[in-house]
């Protein structure tokens, strides 16, 4: 393993940290940070921003990239060497998964359930399968929990395994840890001069832990920056409530891990989630999103998700329209993978996948996800 760790902001500032939560170094830190200068002027917004968190890995970048390193970090210290997880078909963070636990010599299951067809989940299948991820189909909530036991048992009784289960999206106090560090680390951008303060910071939200962790990493390190989490899944899969407890869990993690990390207070006040860009749920694209993610892509070439980033763009956007940013500087947390996986998708038939999983690739993407599936590009 490398050393990288030594220099994360979060053991560089609170180093008894270090000592509890070994983590793995999967990630290129700290990712960019650039100025949109022409599409900032064309919105008429101060100063736009945009932190290049799809540049998290060398294989596969994206958010989960970042929570990553403190799970599977975490994994390895234990004797468990096989980890599974959970999400809808097309995950993100099941993709991120299994790409990394391989890379550290973990095994993988992840357990899937049924969403709206879509490019991106016909890649992020065939690229799960390519790099070594058991791939289960669960048709709802219910046959998935059962599933969780189930795969348990079996991991247990095939060989004896102790499987690590990381919750959907690795929203665990863990691996928010991942992001109170990239608070960390934009606070470090700031000090250095790459941006100013940001008034505004928009960021999509599912499993909730990206928020949480920019939520408390700011306030712990007195940053002002009111973060906006753009709803992208429903509300029962996503609360305020439960997200204040995801926060608070993992404020009292750090302190009592390093009583120099601040005690600090959220309320439900803090979250400003926004509801009214998810449209017509999870995973189905809206006109807004596609809008949105046609004007950033044609202006400055950036590759967003139709589930994910486009949604958390199209907020941005509509509150630019709104004059809302005017003399603001705002930034834009870029979630989603830029790097290309067409290699590993390239080297698998969707007829190797369990039968279940076919009909992405039989049946038509939806109808707003007009990029053609064989570009490899986003939303
Ligand atoms: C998982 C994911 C999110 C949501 O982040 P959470 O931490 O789950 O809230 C946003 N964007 C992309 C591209 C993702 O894959």
């Amino acid at each position: 393993m490398n050393t990288r760790q030594d220099d994360i902001p979060l053991f560089r500032d609170h180093p008894a940290l270090k000592k509890c939560f070994p983590l793995v170094s999967l990630a290129v830190l700290p990712t960019p940070v650039e100025r949109l200068e022409h599409i900032g002027s064309r919105l008429r917004i101060g100063n736009l921003y945009i932190k290049r968190d799809d540049l998290t890995g060398a294989v596969y970048g994206g958010n989960k990239v970042r929570k990553l390193e403190f799970i599977l970090g975490h994994v390895l210290q234990t004797r468990s060497r096989e980890v599974m997880t959970v999400g809808f078909a097309g995950s993100n963070h099941a993709l991120a998964t299994a790409i990394y636990a391989n890379q550290v010599g973990l095994k993988s299951t992840s357990l899937l359930m049924p969403q709206a067809n879509a490019c991106y989940v016909r890649r992020n299948l065939l690229a799960g399968y390519y790099y070594g991820a058991r791939l289960c189909h669960y048709k709802t909530l219910e046959h998935l929990c059962i599933g969780i036991i189930g795969q348990h048992m079996r991991g247990i009784a095939t060989n004896g395994a102790v499987t690590t289960f990381i919750p959907a999206g690795g929203s665990c106090p863990l691996g928010i840890l991942g992001y109170v560090n990239a608070a960390m680390e934009l606070k470090d951008q700031i000090l250095a001069g790459q941006l100013p303060e940001p008034d505004l910071l928009y960021v999509p939200l599912g499993s909730m832990g990206t928020s949480a962790g920019l939520i408390l990493g700011f306030k712990a390190v007195g940053l002002k920056t009111k973060v906006c989490p753009i709803r992208v899944i429903e509300e029962s899969m996503a609360s305020p409530k439960q997200m204040l407890r995801l926060i608070r869990d993992t404020a009292k993690l750090l302190h009592v891990s390093d009583s120099t990390f601040p005690r600090v207070d959220i309320s439900e006040n803090d979250l400003n989630i926004r509801n009214d860009f998810l449209g017509e749920g999870y995973a189905r694209f809206s006109e807004k999103g596609v809008h949105a993610a046609a004007l950033l892509k044609q202006e400055a070439n950036i590759v967003f998700n139709g589930t994910y980033s486009a949604k958390a763009l199209s907020a941005l956007v509509d509150d630019a329209r709104k004059e809302l940013l005017t003399g603001k500087t705002v930034l834009f947390w870029n979630t989603y993978n830029s790097r290309d996986l067409s290699a590993a998708t390239g080297n698998v038939d969707y007829h190797d996948l369990p039968k279940a999983f076919y009909r992405y690739f039989q049946e038509d993407v939806q109808p707003l996800d007009r990029t053609s599936c064989a570009n490899h590009e986003g939303i």
